[in-house]
């Protein structure tokens, strides 16, 4: 039984995607802090990437992040708080094998607290990887039900595609999406934190101040014409109740929105900063880029909806 649980092999990279959420409605917050929700998270072609290796003997767990210039890393701690870190340490526990450790090496290509996950994600591939690098045979439930306990965002990048999160996002149902939108993402410098994010949410709703609750109905109606392939209709159904918070928070986001408006219907990414503008093809998406180009402004031109955490290579 022994040989089982030695390593598979030297390396296992898992690639696992950004989210957006297409629908995001915000209940008050609960007295153990979090704010119940009810979102479609859509996963978008932006990934990051965890290679897993054992670590050498005596070594402990162990992560270094990098990524090109146009993704800054100032807050990425490569230690033990590190997201991946804990995902794999919390994986090794499962299995009462503390005696495992891995170094993990995370190529990010989707910006750091831009609002699209980029550390759940990162979490996800890791579950994924040192699974497999240790072959521990984690059964799906048992790994969805790990990845809720490191943060509301990890399952769904373990399931990727299109799905109905609930409670505080962490229980995922799989929808049927028929759609096949791109989104021209664009980043922004200045990162924004989530719960500055929220916590201008319960002020603004305290003070009855511009924030229309999401009517339940909305998410039935966008679920639906997400099963039937209907992409005309999805621009009129976005929906994000933490664009009046992060706006008032940040009015930069709230000018480049006019802007973005004039290329196709635009989403704020979750809690912000990241805005998105929907385009029904990869044409229309390309003619958007290129206004954008003109004003200078960066973006990345991405597919959805994409695959969850999943191996893409193993030495
Ligand atoms: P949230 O998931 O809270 O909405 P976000 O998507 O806006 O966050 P992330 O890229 O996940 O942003 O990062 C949020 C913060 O989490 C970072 O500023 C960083 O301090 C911390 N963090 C911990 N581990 C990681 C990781 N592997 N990658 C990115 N950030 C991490």
């Amino acid at each position: 039984m022994t040989a089982a649980l030695e390593p598979t092999g030297v390396a296992v990279t898992v690639r696992a995607p950004a989210k957006i959420n297409l629908h995001l409605g915000v209940g008050p917050v609960r007295p153990d802090g979090f704010h119940p929700l009810a979102t479609v998270y859509q996963a978008i072609g932006l990934y990051d990437d965890v290679t897993a290796t054992p670590a050498a003997p005596g070594d402990g767990w162990s992560v270094h992040t990098i990524a090109d210039a146009s993704i800054d890393l100032a807050t990425v701690a490569d230690d033990e708080t590190n997201l991946a870190v804990r995902a794999g340490r919390l994986l090794a526990a499962h299995h009462g094998r503390d005696d495992l450790a891995a170094h993990l090496e995370i190529h990010k290509g989707i910006p750091v607290a831009g609002g699209m996950a980029g550390g759940s994600a990162d979490a996800a591939a890791t579950l994924v990887a040192v699974d497999r690098l240790f072959d521990l045979r984690t059964s799906d439930d048992d790994l969805l039900a790990l990845a809720a306990q490191l943060g509301s965002d990890v399952p769904f990048a373990l399931i990727g595609g299109t799905a109905v999160g609930t409670g505080r996002g962490e229980v995922v149902e799989p929808v049927a999406d028929a759609t096949e939108p791109w989104w021209v993402v664009v980043p922004h410098e200045i990162g924004l934190s989530t719960p500055l994010v929220y916590r201008r949410f319960d002020e603004l709703v305290e003070r009855s101040d511009g924030i229309v609750p999401a009517d339940p109905g909305q998410l039935a109606d966008l679920v639906a014409l997400l099963r039937a392939g209907d992409g005309a209709r999805l621009g009129a159904h976005l929906h994000n109740d933490l664009t009046v918070p992060a706006y008032d928070l940040r009015p930069d986001l709230a000018e480049r929105a006019a802007l973005l408006d004039e290329l196709g219907p635009v989403l704020l990414s979750g809690s912000g900063p990241t805005q998105l503008v929907l385009s029904e093809s990869a044409e229309e998406a390309r003619a958007a880029a290129a206004r954008l180009t003109q004003e200078g402004i960066a973006h990345w031109l991405v597919p959805a909806p994409v695959a969850g955490a999943h191996v893409v290579d193993i030495l």
